[in-house]
């Protein structure tokens, strides 16, 4: 039977001081102690359920690890300030001065700036593969190789990885398997299906409030505490530390998470399949077009469906830019990077959230400049924001042949 990370999020219970339902927000930055030998236990990592200093971890933080690793199937979690907090510490702690890692060349620009440019200074350099193809990823396998990277479904191209197939080249290897699964929660379970590390920007629809920045990583409880080591975890030291106060709204906001990504997806196919009907270039993993569609279809749970983002490539920068300004005054959404809000975002990645890739590699890749992402909002009647969506690009002349069929 399919992992029901839902279930196992929602039954976690939680009483706060005085018996509230929601559990106490730990609004200190650091913990007193009765004897000077815990506090240097603690200090060791030797005593259990003792907190030392809020940067290191703190039960609103723990509150949430808990409840990302019950949405992963994974021992343990930890979270960050931002997504990028989570993979450079997940990467700074698996590689050394010279190692090598393989990913996938479609990922998030800021993973990509990361692993291109900053890594640099450490000499750890990025092989920038095609991971939709296995042989592509083993081929570029060296001895100092210390990681397999990707998303389950990929910023902005929405390629799907087929993480069974890389989990047992990455063991084959003896390589861990990083997937950051920030596009497909609840539809993907990375780890359930041989990832090792598990990677999210809640900032987008973990949260869904838009509100804020954090990330988290899930993975075995040894790999959790090696980040949070003091001498040489990567998480204790960089100091991406995520602030209790805001560790406590996320866990109010996950529970309906798996209400939101229901209606995310079902918007997106919607309006994914209509679109393609009429003529648009729309790519999303939910439509049998998609070359990733059935490696998605096996791998996914089907009750949240193929997720809320797709893209629709307009043929122009320009016609991307005046549909976009369209459709934001027409309150059909807003022209903003970032995912997983109650109202449509969209944006051109091209020019903004993949600009740090270089122009002649986001050509090969597929990233077109016409390109148009989509986080689809929740909206109620999205038949309504089809044709409104429709009228705007009738209206701009994008596709005159559409003229005949509203
Ligand atoms: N991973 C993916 C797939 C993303 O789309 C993003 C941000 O857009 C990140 C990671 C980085 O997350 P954050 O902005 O929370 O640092």
């Amino acid at each position: 039977m399919r992992y029901k990370a839902s279930d196992s999020l929602l039954d976690l219970q939680y009483f706060g001081e005085f018996g509230g339902i929601n559990p106490s927000i730990s609004d200190s930055s650091t913990y007193t102690f009765l004897s000077a030998k815990t506090m240097f236990d603690t200090f060791e990592g030797n005593t259990e359920g003792c907190y030392l200093y809020s940067r290191h971890s703190s039960p609103s933080n723990l509150y949430l690890g808990e409840a990302l690793a019950a949405l992963e199937g994974t021992e343990s979690a930890n979270v960050y300030a931002s997504g990028m907090g989570a993979i450079t510490s997940v990467i700074l702690q698996m590689c050394d001065a010279g190692d090598h890692i393989v990913s996938s060349r479609t990922i998030y620009g800021g993973t990509y700036a990361f692993m291109k440019n900053f890594l640099k200074k450490f000499s750890i350099k990025t092989s920038f593969v095609d991971t939709t193809k296995i042989e592509a990823v083993e081929s570029a396998i060296t001895s100092n190789t210390k990681m397999i990277y990707c998303e389950g479904v990929s910023n902005p191209l929405l390629e799907i990885a087929d993480i069974k197939a890389l989990s047992r080249l990455a063991k084959k290897h003896n390589i861990p398997l990083v997937v950051d699964n920030t596009f497909s929660p609840l539809s993907i379970a990375p780890a359930k299906l041989g990832a090792d590390v598990v990677i999210h920007s809640l900032t987008k629809f973990i949260n869904g409030t838009s509100d804020c920045v954090a990330g988290a990583v899930c993975g075995t409880t040894e790999f959790c505490l090696s980040l949070k080591d003091v001498n040489n975890g990567a998480g204790m030291l960089l100091g991406s530390t995520l602030d209790s106060i805001r560790a406590a709204s996320i866990l109010k906001n996950m529970r309906t998470l798996h209400i939101r990504m229901k209606k995310h997806s079902e918007n997106a196919q919607y309006l994914a399949q209509n679109f393609e009907k009429d003529g648009l270039r729309v790519v999303y993993p939910g439509i049998p077009s998609h070359p990733g569609h059935t490696i998605m279809k096996n791998q996914m749970t089907s009750e949240y469906g193929y997720g809320g983002i797709m893209t629709i490539d307009v043929g122009s920068l320009k016609n991307a830019n005046d549909l976009m300004e369209l459709m934001q005054k027409k309150n059909l959404g807003y022209l903003a990077v970032s995912l997983g809000f109650y109202k449509t975002l969209f944006s051109a990645p091209g020019t903004s959230t993949s600009s740090e890739i270089p122009l002649e590699e986001q050509q090969q890749m597929g990233l077109t400049d016409g390109l148009i992402r989509f986080s689809i909002g929740l909206d109620n009647d999205i038949h309504r924001t089809y044709k409104t969506m429709k009228e705007c690009m009738l209206q701009l002349g994008i596709l005159e042949d559409l003229k005949a069929m509203i």
